[in-house]
């Protein structure tokens, strides 16, 4: 079910589960902070499947994304997903390109039922991809896994950071996508939290001609885009539509309605705290003492961030909140309240005289 079909008030479109923070890796922009060793107090098996029972309580269908860290670094990956294909649910997992990732885990996975294999490619050579993974070998052994995936006719998406550091492979990232046969390239324009704070985000003005670009991309591609972190593509879409610099007989901006933070996105971390997004780490609650269904649909927190009349500063403003409403990971971790402007967006409303965030351009 396309999310424009899902009522995100009710259910989310995308509900990831961190398994853990444990990773071989230590990746520059690495949200989770991803650490050599599981947490003691990590979900257990047992309650594991009781959120995916909960999961399956949203409706039908429901997408679940089994994230880390490096969610194969527990040996219980398998049986989850087992047990969430069981029970109708549609299990996605993101895995780290590393040696361990081999074409008879892949198989397994694929032969458990795994719907999609996402994978991170933040260059387009061993040399970029490896320097931002702070890994040698990892890029290679991301190809070698999209290739197994595409063996085992399991689709593939591709995960891509866009900062000052990797915005200039995007190109030749675009190709690779493309080679690797992927169904959908996911660029997350980075959200200065855990590692990934010592990272530069490119300046407002760049991102948007980066999502100019995109929409062309996506014009042409045999795959799809999708940004994360960053629902101002909609509102640059809309633009290039308006001044008629895209193509109108294509999917237009309605393929382009998305999911944000609370609302059609949710993320269970690794110890059951129910956050907004991974990159908003505020918790709605416990899904170990409350309900992952109520907390979604009623907490105040998923509420707030459901209501565009509560956002404040210029995205309050804006005529396109209802289409974008602005990265709300992005306004937390630069000013803590959720609710503020994301200070990647350039645009200033007609009219709007209040303050802007740091970096918006002046007229
Ligand atoms: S000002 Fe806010 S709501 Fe408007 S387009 Fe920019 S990010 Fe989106």
């Amino acid at each position: 079910m396309p999310p424009r079909d899902i009522d995100t008030s009710r259910r989310p479109f995308v509900l990831v589960w961190e398994l853990t923070q444990a990773c071989e890796l230590a990746c520059k922009h690495c949200r989770a902070e991803a650490q050599p060793r599981r947490h003691p107090d990590e979900l257990t098996t047992e309650e594991g499947k009781e959120l995916l029972d909960e999961a399956r309580a949203f409706g039908e269908n429901q997408l679940v994304v089994l994230s880390g860290g490096d969610p194969l670094y527990r040996d219980d990956a398998l049986e989850l997903i087992e047990y969430g294909v069981d029970r109708g649910l549609r299990m996605t997992l993101t895995p780290s390109g590393t040696a361990s990732l081999t074409p008879e885990r892949i198989d397994a996975v694929a032969d458990a039922g795994l719907r999609r294999l996402a994978l991170s490619l933040d260059g387009a050579s061993p040399e970029a991809h490896d320097g931002f993974r702070k890994e040698d070998g990892s890029f290679r052994q991301t190809v070698d896994a999209a290739r197994a995936a595409r063996d085992a006719g399991l689709p593939l998406q591709i995960n891509t950071t866009v900062c000052a550091e990797t915005v200039e492979q995007l190109p030749r990232i675009r190709d690779l996508v493309e080679d690797l046969d992927a169904v959908l390239w996911s660029v997350f324009f980075l959200v200065p939290v855990g590692r990934g704070q010592v990272l530069d985000p490119i300046p407002p003005e760049r991102a948007d001609r980066v999502m100019e670009w995109l929409v062309e991309v996506s014009d042409e591609a045999d795959f799809g885009i999708k940004t994360t972190e960053a629902p101002q593509y909609r509102r640059v879409a809309m633009q290039q539509q308006r001044s008629g610099t895209e193509k109108p007989d294509r999917d237009g901006v309605g393929r382009r309605t998305g999911i944000t933070a609370g609302d059609g996105f949710a993320f269970v971390s690794h110890t059951g705290e129910l956050y907004p997004s991974g990159f908003l780490p505020e918790p709605a609650g416990n899904v170990r003492a409350e309900s992952l269904v109520g907390l979604y649909r009623d907490s105040p927190l998923f509420e707030s961030l459901r209501d565009p009349d509560a956002l404040q500063g210029k995205c309050g403003a804006c005529e396109f909140r209802n289409v974008c409403g602005g990265s709300r990971s992005r306004a937390y971790a630069t000013t803590g309240d959720p609710l503020e402007s994301d200070p990647l967006c350039p645009y200033v409303p007609e009219g709007y005289d209040g303050p802007l965030p740091d970096g918006t351009p002046a007229d």
